[in-house]
C-alpha cells in the first residue's frame, strides 16, 4: 500500500475496523444523562483506593515497578497460582494483544464466536493473523460443536469470551470441558473473563479452576469491571509456563503504571466492598430482566454480566435513539442489537421506560 509518497505500511493494517468506544453520556436540557454504553462500574472509586492512588501519585516522577511484583504476588495469592503464572498488561485487552502476539502472525488462524468482544477483530488483524468466527447459536451461546469444528492446522489461538460481550451468556462446565478435550495440546484456548464477578449460574466454571490441569488454557481477567477501574488500564493473564513467560516478553516496558498497580493491589485488599457493590448490580440485573421478560421481550438471554442484550436486528439504530433523546446512551450494534449496561437505578428505570415502547416478541 504505497502510492510513493508517503511511508510504506503493512498491508494488513488495511481495512481494521476502528474501536467504537461507548459514547459518553449527552448533556441534556432538563434532565440528567447516563451512560450506560461502555459496561463500567456505576460507582466512583472507593475511598480507601482513591487514598492509596493519591499518595503513589506523589512519585510519577519514578518509572513503575516493571514487573509489578507487588500486584502479581497479590494476585497470585488471591488465586492461589504460582506468581510466575500471572501476568499484568495494560487492561486485558492489553495483555490479549500480548498473546496474540505471542502466538500468531501471518498465516495462522485465531477462532472466536461472533458476535462477540469487538477488541478481537481488531487485535488479530493488527497481527498478521487471520480470524476465523463461527456464528452464536441462535439462543446468544457459543456454538463450541461448531468451533471445534473449525479448527484447522493452522489454527493457534482460540478465544472463548464468557460471559460473552454483548450477549451476556456464560459457557457451562461440561460443554466446555468437551469442547478443551477436542482441541489439540498445541493450540492455546483462552477465556476471557472480563465479566467473571457478576456470573451467579453455579454451572459457570470458574476458568482458573479450569486452567489448573490443562496447559494450553489461559485465563484473562480485568480490574476495569466489577473492581471499577477502567481509566486505570490494568488487567491480567493466568497462564502455565511457557504462555506466561512470553506474555512477560511482549508486555511494554512499564505499561502498567504504578498508580494502575497500587489501585488493582488495594482493590484485592478492598474486595469484600467491591463485591458488595457488585452483589448490588447483579440485584438490579435481575430487576431489569425481569421487567423485560414482563414486557414481553421473550427472546432476552439470561446475563451473567453487567449488561443486557437486545436483538432488535433493523430497528438497534432506532431504539439507541430513543434512549439517547430520553437519557441514555446504550450500546447499538448497527443490523444486530442494543448492548445496555446495568448502571445505577435511576438509569436503569430510564431505559426499561424507552424498552416498554418496543417489544416487538
Ligand atoms: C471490557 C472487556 C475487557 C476488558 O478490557 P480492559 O482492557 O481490561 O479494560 C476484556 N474483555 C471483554 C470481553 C470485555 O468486555
Amino acid at each position: 500500500m504505497s502510492d510513493g509518497t508517503s511511508p510504506r505500511l503493512r498491508g494488513s493494517l488495511e481495512g481494521i475496523p476502528s474501536y467504537k468506544p461507548g459514547r459518553p453520556a449527552a448533556a441534556r436540557e432538563g434532565g440528567a444523562s447516563y451512560k450506560l454504553s461502555s459496561n463500567e462500574n456505576p460507582y466512583p472509586p472507593l475511598p480507601s483506593v482513591l487514598a492509596a492512588v493519591t499518595q503513589e501519585a506523589a512519585r510519577f516522577n519514578r518509572y513503575p515497578d516493571m514487573f509489578a511484583t507487588g500486584l502479581t504476588a497479590a494476585i497470585g495469592e488471591r488465586f492461589d497460582v504460582p506468581a510466575s503464572h500471572v501476568a499484568t498488561g495494560t487492561g486485558s485487552v492489553g495483555v490479549l494483544q500480548q498473546i496474540v502476539q505471542s502466538v500468531a502472525a501471518e498465516g495462522d488462524e485465531v477462532l472466536y464466536a461472533w458476535r462477540s468482544f469487538e477488541a478481537y477483530p481488531i487485535v488479530v488483524q493488527v497481527s498478521g493473523a487471520t480470524s476465523v468466527t463461527v456464528a452464536l447459536l441462535p439462543d446468544e451461546r457459543h456454538d463450541l460443536d461448531g468451533m471445534a469444528a473449525a479448527i484447522t492446522e493452522r489454527t493457534r489461538l482460540v478465544l472463548v469470551c464468557s460471559p460473552n460481550n454483548p450477549t451476556g451468556t456464560a459457557v457451562r462446565r461440561a460443554e466446555l470441558a468437551r469442547f478443551l478435550d477436542r482441541v489439540p495440546s498445541d493450540v492455546l484456548v483462552v477465556i476471557d473473563e472480563a465479566y467473571r464477578e457478576f456470573v451467579r449460574d453455579p454451572e459457570v466454571p470458574d476458568a482458573i479452576d479450569v486452567y489448573r490441569d490443562r496447559p494450553n488454557v489461559a485465563v484473562l481477567r480485568t480490574f476495569s469491571k466489577a473492581y471499577g477501574l477502567a481509566g486505570l488500564r490494568v488487567g491480567f493473564a493466568v497462564a502455565h509456563e511457557p504462555v506466561a513467560e512470553a506474555l512477560r516478553k511482549t508486555a511494554v516496558p512499564f505499561g502498567v503504571s504504578g498508580v494502575a498497580q497500587v489501585a488493582a493491589t488495594s482493590s484485592l485488599q478492598a474486595e469484600d466492598e467491591l463485591l458488595e457493590r457488585v452483589e448490588g448490580l447483579v440485584k438490579e440485573r435481575s430487576r431489569v430482566q425481569d421487567a423485560l421478560r414482563e414486557q414481553g421481550w421473550s427472546q432476552l438471554p439470561a446475563s451473567e454480566a453487567n449488561f443486557v442484550w437486545l436483538r432488535l436486528s433493523e430497528r438497534t439504530m432506532e431504539f439507541a435513539a430513543a434512549c439517547e433523546s430520553a437519557g441514555v446512551v446504550v450500546r447499538p450494534f448497527a443490523g444486530d442489537g442494543v448492548r445496555v449496561t446495568i448502571g445505577e437505578p435511576e438509569a436503569n428505570d430510564v431505559f426499561l421506560r424507552v424498552a416498554s415502547e418496543f417489544v416487538t416478541s
